[in-house]
């Protein structure tokens, strides 16, 4: 027995941790730092480590009512009902859902290029297929409703990612909107927002809700997570904020307690702890605005908790600054040859890495 022929799908890139880094070049893992997977550099909430320790002693139960109340609070935060979050296992997790409930097979999914490579794999799970629209580099990887709606023809879902992986741009709610309008009603618009706190813009659960000046829509989902600014990328904790209609689809679609009591614990606690949250995004500000200044190469405008850079030579640039000790992300596993993504980290990891970059960058005559 083999499992079913899944050699056109794509492998996932989780990127490689410190240790393994280190083991492999034969160094101490505290020489590196990683700038690699857009993780939170001031680590979890100090208050969802207390809940995760108390919550140790309680594991033998099934999540239940930890599930229900953390339902219940995400669904305070964005003034929702609770059977319209979904909550799942990371923001990977809850795309999969999404496709669960939307793809039979033969459907296609519309997905940016470059962009995050799981929506597809997620999309082929459920015999689903792939197309793509470009967003640009020469013009700045821009999104807009137009260059979405040209390449449209029909697909089940129309996945938007804003701020964008890995360029950081976004796109206005009013394109989402005009999106959803001129595409088929059985069409699904998805608004990946996992890096949405790091961005000065409104969610698109207002298209949901109609809230804002938008009409309430029932095309439209929005996916979001705990992995990046709430800094609990290790505990697995995302959901989807679907429309009201949707009310008994999740109990068909999820996989049993589809968090962990863990963390369902850990995102209570987190989601009540804003300090955590402003200070991550702060220092997120400041390390791009570091960035785009220091860096000897275009650093791109970004909404994100990372910034790309333009290298030419990015497996070299990258491997340069990991024999350096920072360890970043090379995009071309994102269809982005000639580009590095990195990180933000606090203040004296931004420095580190500036430094860094241009030194290999100055040695490399790039
Ligand atoms: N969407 C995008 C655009 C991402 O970059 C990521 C994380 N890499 C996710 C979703 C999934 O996040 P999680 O770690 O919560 O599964």
């Amino acid at each position: 027995m083999q499992p079913r022929d899944l050699s056109d799908h794509i492998a996932y890139e989780a990127g490689r941790g410190i240790e393994e880094v280190a083991r492999e070049l034969g160094r101490d893992p505290s020489e590196f730092v990683k700038l690699a997977s857009n993780e939170n550099p001031h680590g979890p909430s100090p208050a969802a480590v207390v809940a995760l320790r108390e919550a140790a002693s309680s594991v033998s139960s099934y999540p239940k009512a930890a599930h229900a109340d953390l339902t219940a609070a995400i669904a305070d935060r964005w003034s929702v009902t609770d059977d319209q979050v979904w909550l799942a296992n990371g923001g990977d997790g809850a795309l999969d859902y999404l496709h669960r409930a939307t793809i039979e097979p033969d459907d296609t999914i519309l997905v940016p290029d470059p962009g995050f490579a799981y929506y597809g794999m997620s999309a082929r799970f459920h015999h689903g297929d792939v197309r793509e629209y470009a967003l640009e580099r020469e013009d700045d990887f821009e999104q807009t409703a137009d260059a979405v709606l040209e390449c449209y023809d029909g697909d089940r879902i129309v996945f938007l990612t804003s701020p964008h992986n890995p360029s950081g741009s976004t796109i206005p709610l009013a394109d989402v909107e005009q999106i959803a309008e001129e595409t088929d009603e059985e069409t699904l618009v998805v608004v990946d927002e996992a890096y949405g706190e790091f961005a000065d813009r409104d969610s698109a659960v207002a298209l949901l809700e109609g809230r804002d000046g938008f009409d309430a829509r029932e095309d439209v989902a929005v996916v979001r997570t705990f992995s990046k600014a709430y800094g609990l990328a290790g505990v697995r904790l995302g959901y989807a904020v679907v429309p009201d209609e949707w009310a008994d689809a999740y109990t068909r679609v999820n996989t049993p307690f589809a968090a962990s009591e863990l963390a369902c614990r850990a995102g209570l606690a987190a989601i009540d702890d804003d300090g955590h949250v402003s200070r991550t995004v702060e220092t997120t500000e400041n390390s791009r605005a570091y960035m785009r200044e220091h860096v000897d190469a275009h650093v791109w405008e970004s909404e994100g908790n990372f910034v790309l850079v333009d290298v030419e030579d990015a497996s070299s640039v990258a491997e340069a600054m990991q024999a350096r000790g920072v360890i970043v992300r090379d995009c071309t596993s994102f269809g982005l040859p000639g580009c590095i993504r990195i990180t933000c980290g606090t203040d004296d990891e931004t420095e580190r890495a500036v430094e860094t970059l241009n030194e290999v960058l100055a040695d490399l005559n790039l």
